[in-house]
């Protein structure tokens, strides 16, 4: 029996044996105290590369993006999100139920774009009417996960970031994945992140350490979210456990993306020629797969789909109804993209399209 491919998310990326080694070697200390020097090392690292002042390590990118809206806006503050970002769909209205946050959900272009001119509407209350929620932050995701997982271009991020500023809002970039979409543009994560004035990315996803994302910003925004992580109860001990592998996946890992982002067009080009399947959007931008069942082509369901790759060992997600997501990442190989296609083709074969 051959290893699980294992598409459902790069969340599933293990430690590398330098991550281990780098974990056992780090110089530890309280860092609640401010005092573990390897969480120091990979917080200014992190706020280098993302050209900002300050860094603060996060158990989560959940707690990142909470501990950021909580920095942004005060109780009964308004914050504007994407109605298929992270931040509404999968983070538990933590904004909401902690800090009284309201969010304005505005859907997304087929681009992963909020519309700048739908964002002004949000943004344009009357700020003398008692009656409004006053706007506090803009939240914009890149690249973003439920469309596509397309990356939020600098031009766009730009004239978002502008837009919020005119109006005295401030920008939060989830950028769970911002090196793919660095990495996919051409450009550095830190021309992404200039616009926004706090940045969320993940170091447990792609870059493959085993916990912790990042929350950068400039100095007082930090300062604020650090205090908030630990009434969350973020504040952890010898965090440079964590934080080793964290800089491992930085200085490691992020050149790499480029063979997830060749498997994921190379997983796109095989699943184009099954009859049975429909790739949207096409080609993948960066290491996400999203693809449909065609009902012309055959007679599976998305589900029967699923659990017929499931059984021979081809692990896939639904995400959003009738959708499958396979994400490439650095326990997948191009031998396991081909068994994937394999697998799928010949589950397609094996459920020919019958009179219904
Ligand atoms: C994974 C993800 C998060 C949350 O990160 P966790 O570490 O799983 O809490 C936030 N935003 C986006 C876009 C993500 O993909």
């Amino acid at each position: 029996m051959s290893h699980v491919v294992e598409l459902r998310s790069d969340t599933f990326t293990l430690p590398t044996p330098r991550m281990l080694a780098a974990a056992t070697a780090a110089r530890l200390g309280d860092d609640v105290y401010g005092e573990d020097p390897t969480v120091a090392e990979l917080e200014s690292l992190s706020a280098k590369l993302l050209g900002k002042e300050a860094g603060c390590l996060m158990p989560s990118g959940t707690m990142a993006n909470l501990a950021a809206l909580l920095t942004h806006s005060p109780r009964g503050g308004k914050a504007v999100v994407g109605a298929e970002s992270d931040i509404y769909v999968y983070e538990a209205g933590g904004a909401s139920v902690f800090g009284g946050i309201v969010y304005e959900p505005i859907t997304a272009a087929e681009d992963g774009t909020l519309p700048l001119d739908a964002v002004a509407d949000a943004f344009e209350v009357d700020r003398d009417d008692p009656q409004f929620a006053l706007p506090a932050v803009l939240t914009l995701e890149t690249p973003h996960n439920r469309r596509g997982g397309i990356p939020l271009t600098p031009g766009y991020l730009a004239a978002a970031g502008a837009l919020a500023r005119r109006h005295g809002v401030a920008l939060h970039l989830d950028g769970a994945r911002i090196f793919n979409a660095a990495l996919a543009l051409g450009v550095p994560a830190a021309d992404l992140a200039a616009p926004a004035d706090t940045v969320q990315f993940c170091l447990s996803k792609g870059l493959s350490a085993p916990i912790g994302s990042m929350l950068v910003g400039d100095e007082a925004s930090i300062a604020t979210a650090r205090r908030y992580r630990k009434m969350l109860g973020g504040g952890m001990r010898q965090a440079g456990m964590i934080a080793a592998c964290g800089i491992v996946a930085l200085t490691d890992m992020t050149d790499r993306l480029a063979d997830d982002h060749a498997h994921a067009r190379r997983l796109a080009e095989g699943l184009a020629d099954v009859p049975g399947l429909r790739l949207d959007p096409e080609p993948p931008r960066t290491n996400m797969v999203f693809f449909a069942v065609d009902d012309e082509g055959t007679s599976h369901t998305t589900e029967s789909l699923i659990e017929a790759a499931r059984v021979r060992g081809v692990h896939l997600a639904e995400l959003g109804r009738g959708r499958i997501r396979a994400v490439t990442h650095s326990g997948v190989t191009a031998a396991d993209v081909d068994r994937a296609v394999d697998v799928l083709a010949d589950a397609v074969a094996a459920a020919p399209r019958t009179t219904r």
